[in-house]
């Protein structure tokens, strides 16, 4: 009843900003998805592999599944046959694991770009001249079974809402400037994944097209994850 609520809530608020809801369900049972699932709620965020996995394996087939922790190169396997976008992709060498498992399952697989806008250096992300390095490189085109179909980004954890604002407007800006000045195929940047419980306000208003909030819905965690 209460994650009914809070979804409701939540999605009227996002409406005038056309802005996708993705429900962390990280950490929480099958039957809190359920309810979810219920109140035509379809898209739902894990950050963790094995726990991805068996959530897809007992719940309705028609979940879209984000992947939106960091991934491991030898674990995409397990979620690559079904996976609906891979939000943290980091690295090229990730880039690259991940169009060949891919091409396994005769698939082409979503994937963001997580680009690293916080100044706290245990966040993970391309910095902004490793991707211009790889995309002034003509190394995407060749990966066929990928589409960057945006890019995501995490703010720092501060109270200071003008510096997690700053670093929401620069993924912003970045993103329209790959836009201008790169053409590949598999590149359509229309999502910018950015925001949590914490910032989705502020996300919202820097043009965020897909949030991402688990405590919000579900409640808090009972214990922390990355
Ligand atoms: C856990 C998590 C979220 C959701 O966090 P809340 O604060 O519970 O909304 C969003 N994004 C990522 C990458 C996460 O790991």
């Amino acid at each position: 009843m209460e994650i009914k609520q809070r979804l409701t809530e939540l999605k009227q608020e996002l409406e005038p900003f056309g802005c996708k809801l993705v429900a962390v369900s990280k950490t929480k049972p099958n039957e809190f998805i359920q309810e979810a699932y219920d109140c035509d709620q379809k898209d739902f965020g894990e950050n963790k592999v094995q726990e991805l996995a068996s959530k897809y394996e007992s719940l309705p087939k028609d979940i879209s599944w984000h992947m939106i922790g960091h991934l491991q190169r030898n674990k995409i396997k397990y979620i690559a046959p079904f996976v609906h976008l891979i939000h943290g992709v980091d690295s090229e060498r990730l880039l690259v694991a991940i169009n060949k498992e891919a091409k396994k399952n005769e698939r082409v697989i979503n994937c963001l770009l997580q680009i690293h806008i916080a100044t706290e250096s245990t966040k993970f992300g391309f910095s902004q001249s490793e991707l211009n390095e790889f995309l002034n490189s003509d190394r995407l085109a060749e990966l066929q079974n990928i589409h960057i179909t945006g890019l995501m980004g995490m703010a720092t954890n501060t109270s200071d809402l003008e510096q997690v604002k700053a670093e929401f407007n620069s993924l912003k800006g970045l993103s329209e400037e790959i836009k201008e000045n790169y053409n590949f195929s598999n590149l359509d940047l229309q999502e910018l994944s950015m925001g949590m419980s914490g910032d989705y306000k502020i996300a919202l208003q820097a043009g965020s097209t897909m949030i991402r909030i688990g405590s919000t819905i579900f409640g808090a965690r009972s214990y922390p994850t990355q």
